[in-house]
């Protein structure tokens, strides 16, 4: 509410009015803006005001310290945060003469997820690998374990809300007695307070540490693939077990391979006389080198698939294949003589056709 809102304004009385004249105009006002008879937007705003000014004006000591210091004094004067109340919750109660009390429970939290990226070979993606990352996390204080008092020493129950976390302030309305309860100031709602802070972690009970963590990454993952470390990432709060790590990955290109989910992509370049009369080649694989026979007549961008030697299947059993995609390569430059056995070979060729049939061969 506007700090210079005046009380006697709001309840529509004089300033010397009598108790009875302020309880009276504050029953009239109190039904009128009453949420649950006054749908009208600013009714609730209105309602807490006038259980504002209401809450200061029947308070003799609170009456005077508002004649003379205003708004704002009064409220630090008498120790509250914030006049009036909490929410509607409250004014329910209030109204309908019952109690309440907003419990502050400290329950306990878990602790924040980290998130790590690590970078893969190829072959480690495949394969799976031991990796080390380091990772900044929140740890409980080593030399207090967390508690934030200097060793020797204990936090101590907070003597202002006597551990509970939280204040009660018991109010006098005309629908009944009730309790409000606020955040502790002293201790903000934590119920202890430390009188010899840590050195170390200055009273936080937390530090940052740097750790060096190993992940096994199992073979088959690509980079969809996220991984969850339990119970590695920082600490929790009131006893709350800690977060998790999650690990993203990239994987690094290979020099002549490309994955297509399981399977493995080559490209394998042969001149023309080996496409024509065919070859025995040998092509690399995964797993080393394998050698594999070109019949003659292949065709550019005939596939060869080598079974088996393309990625293991990330939780289960088998592997995907290679495929060796033929690129039929044109010389760029030849020699005299090459020019006149060309020429030779060329009187003797039919017009190109396309060729039909299959252009995927499976090789065991
Ligand atoms: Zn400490
Ligand atoms: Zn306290």
């Amino acid at each position: 509410m506007p700090n210079n809102r005046d009380y006697y304004e709001l309840l529509g009385v004089l300033r010397n009015a009598s108790d009875e004249e302020i309880k009276k105009a504050f029953r009239k006002l109190a039904f009128k803006y009453h949420p649950d008879h006054n749908k009208e937007a600013e009714a609730e705003e209105k309602f807490k005001e006038i259980n504002e000014a209401y809450e200061v004006l029947s308070d003799a000591k609170k009456r005077a310290s508002y004649d003379r210091y205003g708004r704002v004094a009064t409220a630090d004067l008498f120790g509250f945060e914030d006049f009036g109340f909490g929410g509607l919750g409250d004014i329910f109660d209030a109204f309908f003469g019952g109690t309440t009390a907003r419990a502050q429970r400290r329950s306990p939290q878990k602790g924040a997820v980290l998130r790590a990226n690590l970078t893969l070979s190829f072959e480690e993606a495949i394969f799976g690998a031991e990796k080390q990352f380091e990772i900044w996390r929140i740890e409980n204080c080593s030399v207090c374990h967390g508690l934030g008092s200097q060793p020797g020493t204990k936090p101590q129950k907070c003597p202002n809300c006597n551990g509970n976390g939280e204040v009660r302030r018991v109010q006098q309305s005309l629908f009944g007695r009730f309790i409000h309860a606020a955040t502790c100031p002293h201790c903000k709602g934590e119920g202890m307070v430390i009188n010899n802070p840590c050195r170390q972690c200055k009273g936080s009970g937390k530090e940052r540490v740097k750790r060096k963590l190993t992940v096994t990454v199992p073979p088959g993952i690509d980079e969809n693939y996220q991984m969850r470390l339990s119970n590695e990432g920082d600490t929790g709060k009131y006893g709350g077990s800690p977060g998790d790590i999650c690990i993203n990955f990239s994987v690094k290109p290979h020099k002549f391979f490309v994955r297509k989910g399981n399977d493995i992509l080559h490209e394998l370049p042969i001149n023309f006389a080996q496409a024509a009369l065919g070859d025995n080649i040998e092509v690399l694989t995964l797993d080393g080198k394998a050698t594999f026979k070109i019949p003659s007549g292949t065709q550019n961008g005939k596939v060869f698939r080598i079974k088996g030697k393309g990625v293991p299947r990330l939780n289960s059993k088998g592997r995907g294949d290679q495929l060796v995609i033929i690129r039929v390569v044109t010389p760029q430059s030849i020699d005299a003589n090459q020019r006149r056995l060309f020429e030779e070979l060329a009187k003797t060729l039919p017009t190109a056709t396309m060729s039909e049939g299959e252009d995927h061969e499976i090789i065991d």
